[in-house]
């Protein structure tokens, strides 16, 4: 166990914090931006993409003072409303701020300062940008998948992470053939699209970090508790006819938990 000293730990929570602001970003501009891409209006698809327009109030639009991107502090400081025109600001950013404050924390606490701390925080943020936007909208953009996918390949080849880049790589390949194949499979018979490519390249992902055998388990884990999810929100009429619950997040959480208290992680975690 690594001993983290305050101020580690504080460095490591403050830059959580501000990646956290920046999630908060992607989880509103991403998805916006593949729709434009989609559509490929170009009246529409003009001016929209991570850096412009620079953040503004989505009710008043009026685009915000330094001050208020800081993170979490600005949220209290104005009392979670606009500064200019008093609409209550989603509680969704303060957040989606603090649990990547604490996801970065809590791989400082774990890996201390290193590459592996970094890799595994940016790993933990990405997850929790394609979750809440595939909760949100069903879509899991490339530009967040595609990116897990080489961090990994390239966190292995660094030895940033334990997982030998043969694995990784395997790991990859078979994430995305296998989910690729169900759905194949399932569209054959079923005559419907139960999955989108974009769970094949998360899970390719997921498998360029966590390697092949991680996969059985994990597809396990997140499809159990996907269906468990979705028949609560069906019995509850939440979930309305023809629409399905989004798979995203339930691999997310799975991954998560390998990572946590998965056999080989379990005994790095106690042992260090
Ligand atoms: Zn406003």
């Amino acid at each position: 166990m690594n001993e983290l000293s305050l101020t580690s730990g504080l460095l490591a929570l403050s830059l959580g914090l501000i990646v956290g602001s920046f999630v908060n970003v992607l989880i509103h501009r991403l998805p916006r931006m593949v729709m434009q891409a989609h559509e490929a209006a170009p009246e529409s698809g003009a001016g929209l993409d991570i850096y412009q327009p620079a953040s503004h109030c989505p009710n008043c639009l009026t685009p915000l003072r330094a001050w208020h991107l800081l993170p979490l502090l600005s949220y209290v400081w104005l009392k979670g409303r606009c500064s200019f025109c008093q609409h209550p600001i989603g509680m969704i950013y303060p957040l989606i701020e603090t649990v990547t404050g604490l996801l970065w924390l809590a791989c400082a606490w774990r890996w201390g300062l290193t590459p592996s701390a970094l890799s595994w925080a940016c790993f933990a943020t990405c997850l929790l940008a394609l979750s809440v936007i595939d909760w949100q909208t069903t879509l899991l953009p490339d530009a967040l998948t595609l990116t897990l996918l080489w961090m990994g390949l390239i966190a292995s080849s660094m030895r940033w992470i334990a997982l030998p880049l043969d694995q990784a790589v395997w790991g990859a390949a078979i994430g995305y053939i296998s989910l690729w194949l169900v759905a194949f499979v399932f569209e054959k018979i079923a005559h419907q699209e139960g999955m989108g490519a974009g769970d094949f390249k998360l899970l390719a992902a997921l498998g360029a970090w966590l390697g092949p055998v991680s996969l059985i388990p994990l597809v396990f884990l997140a499809s159990v508790s996907g269906a468990l999810v979705g028949i609560a929100l069906k019995t509850k009429g939440q979930l309305h006819q023809g629409r399905y619950v989004p798979f995203g997040p339930f691999l997310a959480i799975a991954a998560g938990l390998l990572v946590v208290l998965g056999p080989h992680s379990a005994h790095q975690w106690l042992n260090g």
